[in-house]
């Protein structure tokens, strides 16, 4: 089988990917999903929040994707479900992605161009190595959310959840609304890595307590959970002593944190950025490989779906010019640097000699600021651009548009969040 453009993962990353590439004209394009159905992680998050930016409208996840499931079926492009991709080899210029299906089995498809959209995945229990028994009823935010939104199960009725992320918040409020009573949720770190939005709307509106600088040292249960033990954490986040208590609970959700799903991309011999844990990507969403591009969660955990769909549109045309026009002759490359209070960025490079336009990067806070300046200064230290944010927080993704002419004679380019 031989394609122009082939995209793994068919959530709002691929879906967008695939739209647009068809739109700037690509030939052949084809998305490949392990799941039987096209919308990735959005087809679990039932709650509404989606697509305020893209659509400014209030959706629901399934909402959100069954837009771009119906463009992708308009858009010519072929879409192969129920497969797998295993891997992905490049030889010179020549793709080769190996999927499996029960209908074809094995398959090798090739491609000019492919386009990385795979999502991420939870860390787990054994991610974070929390001491105890091994009962059921200790699932990951995510998986439990599956079980209740899609699968119809009742997972629990005394629940706690660790992990202040978006997951375990929307989770907070979901196993509320089907009767459980969510004891409190519990978060290491002095501060949300959710959004504020989901702390009000989750939390707060159904009086169920954040527990700041707080985790669970202890699973206690045989055959079912029967409590959990949390104590406080000092600044170096080691329980202090004398802090310890039982609370009794018979579900544990882990909304600890989420990794990008990259052994294919790491087997392909793509270099990954040891901060996002996704591959380092340039302006136009191309990896450290030739005519293969990366977009959405695969690159670093995005907390809109709608950020996600812009990644994928950035992708997919870069995928079609380049299929189109071949690669851009040695072009010299920006380095993007995270400086202070900025834990990663992307793109990692941005490219001299365009111009005109400008370029989105998105990165995260490495803590908590207040009346701030997101700064970006060339290798010379001379400030390019200055902009002031009242609030800025590690749980909600910051973005900054830099205009192409004033990086232009940058060797590289630093941001960095400094306190006014
Ligand atoms: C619980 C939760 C709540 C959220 N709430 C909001 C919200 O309120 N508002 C908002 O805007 N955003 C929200 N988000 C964020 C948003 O949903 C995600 O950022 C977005 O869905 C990521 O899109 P993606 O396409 O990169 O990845 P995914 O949606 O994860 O899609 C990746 C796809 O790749 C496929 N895949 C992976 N590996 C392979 C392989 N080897 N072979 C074949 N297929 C493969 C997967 O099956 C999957 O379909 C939420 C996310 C979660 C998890």
């Amino acid at each position: 089988m031989d394609y122009d453009i082939v995209i793994i993962g068919a959530g709002p990353a691929g879906m967008a990917a695939a739209i647009e590439a068809k739109i700037s004209g690509a030939g052949s394009v084809l998305v490949i999903d392990r799941d039987i159905e096209t919308g990735g992680i959005l087809n679990q998050c039932i709650h509404s929040g989606f697509g305020l930016h893209r659509f400014s409208e209030e959706l629901t996840g399934p909402e959100y994707a069954e837009r771009y499931s119906k463009a992708l079926r308009e858009s010519g492009a072929q879409v192969m479900l129920d497969t797998m991709v295993m891997s992905l080899e490049c030889k010179g210029r020549e793709k080769l992605v190996r999927a499996i299906n029960p209908v074809s089995g094995i398959m090798e498809i090739h491609a000019k161009a492919v386009i990385l959209a795979m999502g991420c995945r939870e860390r787990t229990r054994g991610a974070i190595q929390i001491p105890g028994d091994r009962p059921s009823g200790v699932l990951t935010a995510g998986t439990a959310q599956r079980y209740v939104n899609i699968e119809g199960y009742r997972i629990g009725k005394k629940a706690v959840v660790l992990g202040s992320g978006d997951i375990g918040l929307i989770m907070a409020r979901r196993l509320t609304l089907e009767g459980a009573k969510v004891l409190a949720c519990v978060e290491i770190m002095p501060y949300s890595s959710g959004l504020n939005r989901n702390i009000v709307q989750c939390l707060d509106d159904f009086s169920i307590p954040l527990l700041l600088s707080h985790t669970v040292t202890r699973i206690v249960g045989r055959r079912r959970l029967e409590g959990v033990v949390i104590a406080e954490v000092d600044s170096e986040r080691k329980p202090v002593a004398g802090t310890e208590r039982f609370v009794e609970c018979d579900t544990l959700l882990l909304s600890v944190g989420l990794i990008p799903e990259n052994e294919i991309t790491a087997g392909a011999g793509i270099e990954l950025d040891p901060r996002t844990r996704g591959p380092y990507v340039d302006g136009s969403m191309e990896t450290s490989i030739e005519g293969i591009f990366a977009c959405g969660n695969v690159v670093h955990v995005n907390d809109l779906a709608d950020h996600v769909s812009l990644e994928g549109e950035r992708a997919g045309r870069s995928a079609a010019e380049y299929v189109r026009a071949g690669a851009e002759a040695n072009r010299r490359q920006i380095g993007v640097f995270a400086g202070t209070g900025v834990s990663y960025i992307v793109p990692q490079y941005l490219s001299a000699g365009v111009v005109s336009g400008s370029n989105e990067l998105s990165f995260r806070a490495d803590r908590v600021f207040k009346n701030a300046y997101l700064i970006v200064r060339s290798e010379s230290g001379a400030v390019l651009k200055k902009v002031r944010r009242p609030r800025i927080t590690p749980g909600e993704m910051e973005r900054i548009s830099v205009r192409n002419d004033i990086i232009d004679n940058a060797v590289d380019i630093t941001i960095s969040i400094e306190e006014v």
